[in-house]
Formats: structure tokens, sequence, C-alpha cells
């Protein structure tokens, strides 16, 4: 069984989260907009090098190379798209439906040098123009929260070539608790572990690895707020605009982070899939 859900964010809904969240998250935390993975408590790693290393984490399960093309379904602005390229040799295909986090994804590929092998566009990962079977690997990290994920899911099925994996994480209650304590407001929601099985399955996928990596994750709340602490008077000379004021702006989405108050804790999941080929499929089937 799988969790009924809200119907996801509009384009725009996504568009004006990211734009209001954008400057202050950059500043505080870097390029990655997404959780940083530990070793455990004494590891004093940077949210930098702790964003870095759960990219890598994730790269090395995508198990691509030099002429492997990669999707990034929901790349942010574009910092995991243009690691992934360089560690691998792969080409990228980075796709968002925030028509700023285009503009700034190809500005930071300009800037690599990586504009050619690292695309950028503009495309809904539910429902993108890509034709059947044209990916060897879909990344899509941090971002299915804010999509309806079984339609999200069979997407990326689609574009994948047999073979093809599929590497993702996402957000659950740790505690396993009920959809009422998640972190959804209008622009995210919570997964469950549980049912994260059959959600692989109803995708046509089979599933590789279900790991919880929320005891490596978890210390970034915490440190979002460390650095949004460390660079509040220089993004408030720089904006003009009080971090509170900015924390505001998110409240109807994230109705439990309380301005600088208390971090809420999150579960947070990698999943590895690959698209059976057609000679597995059958075997499967008998
Ligand atoms: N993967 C990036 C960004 C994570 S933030 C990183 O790790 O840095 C979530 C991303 O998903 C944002 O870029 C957001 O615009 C994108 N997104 C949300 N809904 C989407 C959809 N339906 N299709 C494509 N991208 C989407």
């Amino acid at each position: 069984m799988t969790t009924p859900s809200a119907p996801p964010p509009t384009s725009d809904q996504v568009t004006d989260y990211y734009s209001a969240l954008g400057p202050l998250l950059r500043m505080a935390w870097g390029d990655n907009l997404h959780f940083g993975y530990w070793e455990g408590p004494g590891d004093g790693s940077s949210p930098q090098e702790a964003t870095d290393r759960f990219t890598d984490l994730l790269v090395s399960r995508l198990g691509v190379g030099a002429g492997d093309v990669v999707l990034d379904a929901g790349c942010g602005i574009g910092s995991p798209a243009l690691r992934l390229a360089s560690l691998t040799g792969a080409r990228v295909v980075g796709i968002t439906i925030s028509p700023q986090q285009v503009e700034q994804a190809r500005e930071l590929a300009r800037e690599a040098g990586m504009a050619e092998r690292v695309e950028f566009r503009y495309a809904d990962a539910m429902d993108t123009p890509f034709e059947a079977e044209s990916f060897d690997a879909v990344l899509a990290f941090e971002s299915i929260v804010h999509m309806e994920r079984p339609t999200a899911l069979r997407e990326m099925a689609r574009v994948l070539k047999p073979g093809g994996r599929l590497v993702l994480t996402d957000t659950f209650p740790p505690d396993g608790g009920s959809q009422e304590r998640d972190l959804s407001g209008d622009v995210a929601s919570m997964a469950r572990l549980e049912e994260y099985p059959d959600l692989i399955a109803g995708a046509g996928l089979a599933l590789d690895e279900l790991t919880d990596v929320t005891d490596h994750t978890k210390f970034t709340f915490t440190r979002v707020i460390d650095g949004i602490l460390r660079c509040r008077r220089d993004f408030e000379r720089e904006h003009g605009i009080s971090v509170e004021e900015v924390l505001d702006t998110l409240k109807p989405a994230h109705p439990q982070v309380s301005a600088l108050g208390g971090a809420p804790q999150v579960g947070c999941l990698v999943a590895v899939a690959h698209k059976p080929s057609a000679a597995e499929a059958a075997s499967s089937a008998r």
C-alpha cells in the first residue's frame, strides 16, 4: 500500500520556494541543495564536504562512465550534475521546474567549462520530453519530495534503458510517524520507508538497495541553522532583508520550521533500482 498523497506543487510554487530560500541557502550551505552526509557526531566536515560526500556516494551507485548519458531529475542549481560529470566522464542532462535554477545551473556549467557535457533545461520530471529508453541512468537527489511519487517513478523508468540504474534519495518520518507529522506543506511531502519496495516495483523497476542513512544525515538541520547564524550579518547587508523575513516566507511550506528555533528530525533513505532487461523481466515473470 502506498500512502495517498496531496497533489504535487505547481512549477510556480517550487520556483517561488527556491527563489525565496535560494540566496540564503547558497550563502549558509553552498550550491548543493541537499542533506550532508557525516560519518558521525564527531565528524567536523563542512557543509560543502558533507554534501559533496553524499553526491559521491550516489554517483558511485549510478555505475556510469564516459559514453553514458545520465538524467538528473530535479537538478537544483546544477552542482551535483557537474560533480557527477567530472567524476565519471558521463554526459548529464539536468532538469528542474524552476526557470531561475536553469539559468543559475547553466551559469555554473559555463564557469566550470563543462557546458558541452552538462546541459540544463526546464522540464517536469513527471512528464519529460525525452524518448523512452534514452538514458543510461537516472539520478533524483532529494527532488522526489516535490513530486507525486508513483508518477515520477514511472516516468523515470520509461526514460531508462533496460539495465540502467535509478538512484534516488527521499525523506520519511524517522520514527515511523504518520503523514500528519511530516514536513509537508505546500511544496514537499515525505514518503514512508516501508512503502518503497512497492513504489519501485509499481514503476516496473527492480529494487537493488534501500538504505536508511538518517544516522549520517540527521545533523543537517542544526548545521544549516549554524550556517545561517554565521552568515546572517553578511546576508542581511547584501540583500537588505532579515533572515527572519526569509524564513517567514517559508512557513507555509515548512510549518514546523519556526524561524531559527527547533530543527525537525527527518529520516533520509537511499534507493537504488534498475530497469530489468527483457530477459530478466521474462525470467522473473515465469
Ligand atoms: N538535486 C539537487 C536539487 C535538490 S532540491 C541538489 O541535490 O542540489 C529539489 C529540486 O527538484 C529543485 O531543483 C526543484 O526545482 C526540483 N523539482 C521539483 N519538482 C520538480 C519536477 N516536477 N520536475 C523537475 N524538477 C523538479
